[in-house]
């Protein structure tokens, strides 16, 4: 039994290009009016999976094995306070009865022409966590300090110090990122605030550095706070695990993907620090991650997840040859 997976899911992005198709949907995410567009491909993703379908069911009586089509919801996420994705189908079952020796998935990449594959043996794509910290001091007139404990300083004293995980706590050849993403506190200029919020993501490939961010934020917050007479609140969330290329598989795969686009057109990528749960399955079976050159020269595409993000069609055949033949 060999599994494919492609993930179904779009983002609440409104679409900037000038395809007569282009998504016009709108829609209410979070309270707020957004656009819905396919900006990370997964509308490719889902068309090549059909595509491999109907290839391999024409020749159903000369295939030796099962193929199993995982179709996934969710996987940049599901709403806040729900479950979906990749770990949740796996908490269903998807794998119970008829559990693959392997699966396969692809992802469009804009950097890559219509044509080519990438591929990255071993560690491919970094764990993803998520924090979320409340910072909480007294409020005062902004004019009269002294009878604040002001959280916006001790906010920016946290953000600048989170930086000294990467370059002072761990080594430098470990690869890791830790990055603020939503500060926010305060309602009027001349008010200290009682609390700031503080939102963002880490990203690492091993477990002990995981452990090691979360304990340096923990002892950086409880110093900070200590010192002005503070007090924090840390939500440490462990998301998506790293994703990583079985290398016996990915290089058994090679000549095949060589015999697809030609050897020149088959791209050796370094690891990212992006994330993809397609880790989930490749925690529990043989997992191999490729990438789907979808940039048609002498155009252009934003990256993915941007308005401008544009895979062009013509990718699909190349995409439905590439997986027929792993599979
Ligand atoms: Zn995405
Ligand atoms: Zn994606």
């Amino acid at each position: 039994v060999v599994a494919v997976r492609a993930d179904m899911d779009a983002l609440p992005v409104t679409e900037e290009t000038d395809l007569s198709f282009k998504s016009t949907v709108k829609t209410t995410y979070l309270n707020k009016e957004v656009g819905v567009m396919h900006a990370c491909g997964h509308d490719i993703h889902t068309s090549v999976q059909l595509g491999v379908a109907s290839v391999l069911a024409s020749m159903k009586r000369s295939l030796p094995g099962t193929v199993k089509f995982i179709f996934q919801p969710a996987e940049e996420g599901p709403p806040p306070g729900e479950e979906g994705g990749a770990d949740l189908m796996l908490k269903e079952g998807v794998f119970a009865n008829l559990k693959p020796s392997a699966i396969f998935g692809l992802h469009t990449h804009p950097g890559l022409a219509v044509g080519e594959l990438g591929l990255t043996i071993g560690p491919a794509m970094a764990a993803v966590d998520h924090f979320i910290i409340t910072i909480k001091g007294k409020q005062s007139h902004g004019a009269y300090p002294h009878k604040s404990v002001d959280p916006i300083i001790m906010a920016t004293e946290a953000v600048d110090a989170f930086q000294t995980i990467r370059s002072r706590s761990l080594s430098p050849l470990e690869p890791s990122v830790v990055t603020v993403g939503i500060i926010r506190g305060g309602e009027r200029f001349n008010i200290i605030p009682e609390q700031v919020h503080l939102e963002g993501t880490v990203r690492t490939y091993n477990p002990e550095v995981q452990d090691m961010v979360e304990h340096r934020m923990n002892k950086i917050l409880e110093g900070i706070t200590l010192a002005y007479g503070g007090s924090f609140e840390l939500d440490y969330d462990r998301g998506t695990p790293a994703t990583i290329n079985n290398p016996e598989l990915a290089k058994q795969m090679i000549p095949t993907m060589e015999r697809v686009v030609g050897k020149n057109n088959l791209k050796f990528l370094d690891p990212v620090m992006g994330g993809e749960d397609f880790a989930f399955f490749a925690n529990e079976v043989p997992g191999m991650y490729y990438r789907l050159g979808v940039l048609k020269p002498g155009t252009t595409s934003g990256w993915v997840h941007t308005p401008t993000f544009r895979a062009d069609d013509s990718c699909l055949e190349v995409g439905i040859r590439a997986m027929s033949n792993l599979v």
